[in-house]
């Protein structure tokens, strides 16, 4: 199909068109940075409630170390004296590890690393030397400490916070160590929480080996994390919080804080898809409810569109039947309420104007004859047609010049003009309103009288001949004119044979020696 074969767009649909690709656009994109907004939002405020949620869990379990050491310190304090005392030593053990929940179990060591008291007394450690790596640390620190994790003489994986004995001169006996079993149910747990939503939420602790010391998933506990970003910056004493892939590949938004007192790193992080989980839900629902709006605005448009384009349009149909007359009234008549419109209109309505007097010019030029003002042939003929179609009936006169010729011998063809010129005014002021006068030819003329009988348009043919006889005309003075009338009644008889009996008349007048006026006989 050629460009030019294609239906023509009207400003309507071009405006339609462009205004509904607008709005799609501004909705497109205010949909796009909703979108964006709202993600980076969400995200935004999931690290930071993550990041204020472990620094709260850190100094939690801060201030829980803190406490514990605080017991120890005093457990330590009593024990300087009674360190030979068997029962004194397993009294303070007990009331230690009975007195509050921090501890899972309570020894004390002598210097030797020998262990001399614990409770629970079912651990079966007593008299048992130690040589565990946490063990030798308590001793070779000879101060107030907290272990790495390590596997205790009775099988469990623990952490312990120690704090050294020494006797009234200063001499190391020893230390009271409360100690953290990490894989059974303990104080972190309580601290922390059992914190392992349905959303894939949870939190975990490493020490500052990044050794994993809390976790809700127990089998982790004692794995070393290498390679996560998060775990790197938290054991390096960082409060921050980023997103992070898990040891599962799952990405995260993890928030982090320091436990400054052990070095430990608390790390709570939800997962990425379940902070956006409810995001498409929420752009559907603004979609949905702006639909009204946007609906109303497109409606708006479509009214607006054809409102602006309606002038536009009636003009331009107008002036596609620009030569039909009536057309120029219902142009008038289109409300062109702005500017272009009502430029188009004027324009449109002064070029029909324009049109239209030419147009009747060249009409009336070519029924005129042009040296009398009388219509020539093609005027008498639609003069005679209009006759016809109204059944008006009508009489003849045709009437010519006597010896025109000797008129035109005498004077000159010049002069002979202005005589028929000045008959051609004898006659138009001899004619009434309606009547139709027409030069027929040469010096020739006809005149029709609607509405009159045979009778009337004699006297009328003979008043004129009579005036004509009595005027004198320029230079060639008096002239004579003959004439023949006949009559048409209507369709009973054709036209052209009530011409045709008009024009034997006018011989007859002429054989009669002219000047005359007759009626054919057989009328
Ligand atoms: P008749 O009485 O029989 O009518 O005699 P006539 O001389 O008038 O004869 P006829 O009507 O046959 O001749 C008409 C003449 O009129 C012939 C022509 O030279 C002259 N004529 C025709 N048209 C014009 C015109 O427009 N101007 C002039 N000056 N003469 C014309
Ligand atoms: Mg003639
Ligand atoms: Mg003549």
């Amino acid at each position: 199909m050629s460009l030019t074969s294609l239906p023509k767009l009207n400003l309507r649909s071009l405006i339609l068109a462009l205004a509904v690709f607008s709005v799609l656009i501004t909705l497109g994109n205010s949909f796009y940075a909703t979108y964006k907004v709202q993600h980076a939002l969400l995200i935004n405020n999931t690290l930071e409630a993550n990041r204020v949620y472990a620094a709260k869990l850190a100094e939690m379990t801060d201030a829980f170390l803190k406490s514990a050491q605080d017991q120890l310190a005093y457990s330590a304090s009593l024990l300087g004296s009674q360190m030979h005392n068997k029962s004194a030593l397993m009294d303070e053990v007990r009331r230690l590890n009975q007195q509050s929940d921090s501890f899972n179990s309570v020894v004390i060591v002598d210097a030797n690393a020998v262990i001399v008291a614990t409770s629970p007394e079912t651990l079966q450690v007593k008299g048992f030397t130690l040589s565990s790596p946490g063990a030798q640390q308590s001793i070779d620190a000879k101060k107030p400490l907290i272990t790495d994790p390590f596997i205790s003489p009775a099988g469990n994986y623990i952490i312990s916070l120690s704090h050294p004995i020494f006797n009234d001169n200063g001499h190391y006996l020893g230390y009271i160590a409360g100690t953290i079993y990490l894989q059974q149910d303990n104080i972190l747990g309580s601290i922390l929480g059992k914190h392992y939503y349905q959303d894939g939420s949870y939190l975990y602790v490493v020490d500052r080996h990044k050794t994993l010391i809390y976790h809700p998933d127990a089998h982790r506990i004692g794995q070393r994390v290498a390679n996560n970003l998060a775990i790197d910056e938290v054991t390096a004493g960082t409060e921050h919080s980023h997103t992070a892939i898990n040891s599962r590949g799952i990405e995260m938004l993890a928030g982090f804080a320091p436990v400054t007192r052990s070095g430990w790193g608390v790390v709570a992080q939800r997962p990425q898809q379940a902070t956006l989980a409810g995001l498409d839900g929420h752009i559907i629902n603004v979609f949905i409810k702006s639909m009204p709006l946007v609906l109303f605005t497109l409606a708006g448009i479509w009214l607006s569109a054809t409102f602006i384009s309606l002038p536009l349009w009636q003009l331009a149909k107008g002036a596609r039947l620009m030569d039909k007359k009536e057309i120029q009234q219902s142009i008038s008549g289109i409300p062109s309420w702005y500017f272009e419109a009502a430029q188009l209109k004027r324009a449109i309505l002064k070029g029909m104007g324009l049109l239209n007097d030419k147009i009747s010019q060249l009409h009336n030029d070519s029924h005129t004859d042009a040296m009398t003002g009388l219509l020539n042939r093609r005027g008498m003929q639609q003069v005679l047609d209009e006759y016809r179609e109204e059944r008006q009936p009508f009489a003849i006169i045709t009437l010519d010049i006597d010896h025109f010729k000797r008129v035109n011998d005498t004077h000159g063809h010049d002069i002979g003009d202005k005589v028929i010129q000045a008959l051609a005014r004898l006659m138009r002021d001899h004619a009434r309103k309606g009547d139709a006068l027409c030069r027929s030819g040469g010096e020739e003329f006809m005149i029709f009288l609607p509405g009159l009988d045979l009778t009337l348009a004699l006297d009328i043919a003979e008043r004129l001949r009579l005036q004509v006889a009595g005027f004198e005309m320029p230079t060639a003075g008096f002239i004579t004119i003959s004439l023949g009338i006949a009559h048409w009644p209507g369709p009973a008889l054709t036209i052209n044979e009530a011409l045709k009996q008009a024009d034997k008349a006018l011989y007859l007048a002429k054989q009669q020696g002219r000047n005359r006026s007759l009626i054919t006989e057989s009328v």
